[in-house]
């Protein structure tokens, strides 16, 4: 089971919609993936349908509680894409969390605790923050996917974000790789997405994936449908955009098995 952590400390930058339409896409090629919502927001469970009603059981509850993956884990619309919900309770749990011992592997302890052998791929949305809940995930994960919003100060909060790994890196997870950036919202029309671009790649190099994701209303429109924007309107450049990624990802991926 190979577990990517998407992360970025700002908000809107594009995580959710990206691991809803990545979680899609690689389901769409066979993987059985499993979504963790990590965010208090829950908008990747929104996204997916989960109704509030529906949320009996919740990241909340695999992070504080001692229930499995296998509990929590529901499927959603799409073949092949469970989720493990999340609900308002998670913000208490950065910090409820803080009394436990093993603070900052409680996700990590719970992934590996599972024997189901229902999922080749876990997907975790985290929050906009680098608390305890993003560090979580980060010491579960073996790989980190950033998305990273086209936008003149796009490199300045990712230094933080790199910083973070280094720590974790050093004290708990030594194989904690880089996925890669996505360059997210992209608008061909003004010329300072395409320098930021430029600029991000030159620093970057190769860690940034060739897709870039564009801005498309219809990506930000199908959350309110509760189904993924490849679902919605898989014919929209968002969609295209998306399905090239995961492509990439997955090419990304047998070195990230190698290492695991
Ligand atoms: P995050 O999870 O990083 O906070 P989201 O994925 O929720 O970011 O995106 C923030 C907002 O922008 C949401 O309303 C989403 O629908 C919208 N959005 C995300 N990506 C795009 C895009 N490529 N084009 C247009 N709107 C987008
Ligand atoms: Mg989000």
């Amino acid at each position: 089971m190979i577990c990517i952590a998407i992360a970025n400390q700002k908000g809107g930058v594009g995580k959710t919609t990206t691991a809803i339409n990545v979680g899609t896409a690689l389901a769409a090629t066979g993987q059985r993936v499993l979504l963790i919502d990590l965010d208090p927001q829950g908008n990747a469970s929104t996204g997916l349908g989960i109704g509030r009603a529906d949320r009996e059981r919740s990241t909340y509850d695999l992070l504080v509680g001692e229930l499995t993956l296998d509990d929590v884990a529901v499927s959603t619309r799409v073949p092949g894409l469970d989720i493990v919900p999340a609900t308002q309770d998670l913000s208490g749990a950065e910090i409820e969390l803080i009394e436990f011992e093993a603070r900052t592997h409680r996700l990590d302890a719970s992934i590996a605790r599972d024997t189901s052998d229902r999922w080749d791929v876990v997907l975790i949305d985290c929050p906009p923050s680098l608390g305890l809940l993003t560090i979580n995930a980060m010491v579960a994960s073996h790989a980190l996917l950033v998305p990273l919003q086209c936008e003149f100060f796009a490199l300045e909060g990712l230094s933080q974000l790199l910083n973070t790994v280094e720590r974790i890196r050093g004290r708990f997870n030594p194989g904690l790789s880089i996925l890669g950036v996505v360059l997210t919202m992209y608008d061909r029309r003004n010329r300072l997405t395409d320098q930021v671009s430029d600029d991000v790649r030159a620093v970057l190099g190769r860690v940034v994936f060739e897709t870039v994701i564009p801005r498309n209303v219809r990506l930000s429109e199908a959350p309110s449908h509760g189904v993924p924007a490849l679902i919605y309107d898989y014919k929209c450049p968002g969609s295209e955009a998306y399905i090239a990624l995961a492509r990439e990802v997955i090419d990304r991926l047998p070195k990230l098995k190698k290492a695991a």
